[in-house]
Order: C-alpha cells, then structure tokens, then sequence
C-alpha cells in the first residue's frame, strides 16, 4: 500500500516521506497524488509502537487514544486505513475495533504519580520517600531557557493606579507570599509565561479591565525541566542520537503530560491548599535536582506555555506595557 504525508500530521514523518520517496502516485490511503512510499518502509516503527497497547475491554479506541496522545495522522480515516493494514499483518492481540490501553509497565509509571499524589495529600508529605518512585531517569533538567529571552507577567490594574512600576511585577515578598500550584506557603516562585497573549488568560481578565504586562528578561542561562515538551515520537525512535527505547519515551511523555495537566488546573473557588501539594512537591523535586525553574502547558489558554522560576533574581522586569481588554470570546459546549 502506498502512503503519502497527507496522511499524517506529524511533522517528522512527513518530512521522512518526502525526502524516502521516488515516485509521484495516487496515494492508496488518501487518494491524493503525492509522493508516495510503500507503508512497509514504516511498519516496524508502527509495529513496536502498537506493541505498546494491550487489549482492554474497559480501555478506549485506538484510533482516538493516538489521536490524543501523539496526533499522528491528518484524519481518523487515515488512521483506520494505515493502522488496520499493519494490525492485519501482525499478532498484536488485538484488532483495530477493540478497546485498548498501554501496556502494564506504561500504566505503572503513570499510576505512580497518582499514588503519591494520594500519599502526600492523605499520609505524609514531608518524608514521602520519593526514591522509590525511580524518577530519576524522567524527572531530570531537558531544556534551556536562554539568557537574553523575553518572558511575561501580567498583573489586573488595581483601582486608582495607572501604571505598575516594573518592582511591583516582581514576585510577592515572603511574608505575603501564597501557596500556588508550584510554590508552597512563604516561599515566592516568579510565574511567567511565554507570549503576553497568555498572560491576560492567566490573570483571568475580564472585559474591559486594565492590565500591566510586565516584561522580563532572562539574565543568565537557565536550565530547566520541561513539562511541555512535545516528544516526537517517530523522531525519537529513528533520529541519530536515539538510543532509548519507545516504551521509555512514551513513559516519559504520559507521566510529563500528567503533571503538566496537573500544574495548570485553575485554581478553583473551593480548593484547599491540600490540592497543590503533589505539584508543590514535583517542584522541590526539580529545584533539588538542580533545575531552575519548570515549564508547562497553559489550560487556559490553549498553545500558551507557563514558566515558573524558583529564583526570582534569574529575571529582571525591564519594561511595563498597559493593555486593556477589548474583547472576550466565551464557548461553551453542551452538557
Ligand atoms: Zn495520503
């Protein structure tokens, strides 16, 4: 069977398809005429990706649960069509219209996270003993933040002020410091976020209120454990310094997109502070292990990334914008 990028959506097969392929040719999937390859040039990597999901009657459907996780092809029914073919040529244990789940060892890394979150909330939480987690291989420092680089803080106007000055953009003192998702009790982090768009998600702005956007330079480079990291699974697997393998990866990114989803909750009317402490405690984790500060995705604001730094001296506010809001788009879905 012929396949051609069309049919996928990630960037790195694409990119594998077009420089692979010889010949111009309707593909066999999605009908377009395109380069093409024989879909066997990619069944072993989608041979030991699929042996990562075991057959599960209380599970979920391939199709969607790959969809989610890695969004891979460019429509459902591309996805059908290529992972049907491949299941059809090999004993997975299970069919493309069986419910699915990951793997056992997937599942215990990942239940991992939610044991501890039940034990620091319920049973202890200072001497939680998180050796026994085996993290060190996953939760380690894997990106930088240049120094040079631009990040953003937004603060509401508050009544009769015009302009903040770039001090007041700053974290809390100590004193008035209070707990969030990343920092416990007294002890400031400095939140900040990749494009000022986010920022007014983050403040929870309303129309027509004011707000100062701080700006802030990063002043040395910074290393940092990222949340957010979007791992390229078909890059991973086949790129030059690719020596993990794929079960590792997909670990990795199930556990990262966990604690990412669980670092950007909203903070809800009715949480207690017992609600952070699993976040609280990644954190202290990552700045023992020497990283500088956490990145992750905004759930407020869809492609907006969060940056919580546990040092505040690593920035500086150099600059104060005002904004005001002009428009706010809500939606909603049916219940
Ligand atoms: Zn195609």
């Amino acid at each position: 069977m012929n396949i051609c990028a069309n049919c996928f959506n990630d960037e790195e097969i694409k990119q594998f398809i077009v420089a692979s392929s010889t010949t111009i040719t309707e593909c066999d999937c999605c009908g377009q005429e395109s380069e093409a390859i024989e879909l066997s040039e990619l069944s072993d990597f989608f041979v030991e990706f699929l042996r990562l999901f075991i057959k599960d009657d209380n599970g979920y459907d391939l199709i969607q649960l790959i969809k989610q996780d890695w969004n891979i092809f460019s429509s459902d029914a591309c996805a059908q069509t290529i992972l049907s073919s491949i299941i059809a040529d090999e004993n997975l244990g299970f069919t493309i219209e069986d419910k699915v789940t990951y793997s056992s060892e997937i599942q215990e890394c990942f239940s991992i996270w939610e044991r501890l979150k039940s034990e620091v909330r319920e049973e202890k939480r200072y001497f939680s003993d998180l050796g026994s987690f085996n993290w060190e291989g996953y939760i380690k420092s894997n990106a930088r933040i240049k120094k040079g680089t631009a990040l953003y803080r937004a603060r509401i106007t508050p009544e009769g002020r015009k302009k903040l000055t770039t001090k007041e953009m700053g974290c809390p003192p100590k004193e008035r410091a209070t707990a969030g998702r990343a920092n416990p009790l007294g002890i400031p982090y400095l939140y900040l976020c990749n494009e000022i768009e986010t920022t007014y998600y983050e403040v929870r702005a309303v129309y027509l209120d004011r707000i100062n956007i701080g700006r802030f330079r990063i002043l040395r480079d910074l290393n940092i454990v990222d949340f957010s990291n979007k791992i390229n699974l078909f890059y991973a697997y086949s790129g030059a310094e690719s020596n993990e393998d794929l079960q590792e990866i997909v670990k990795r990114k199930i556990l990262f997109d966990k604690i990412s989803t669980d670092l950007s909750k909203p903070l809800r009317r009715f949480d207690t502070e017992i609600e952070y402490v699993p976040t609280q405690l990644i954190c202290e984790y990552c700045k023992q292990n020497g990283a500088d500060g956490i990145r992750f995705n905004s759930s407020l604001h869809q492609g907006g990334t969060n940056v919580v730094l546990f040092n505040s001296i690593d920035a500086k506010c150099t600059r104060v914008l005002t904004h005001e809001i002009k428009n706010v788009k809500i939606e909603s879905c049916p219940l």
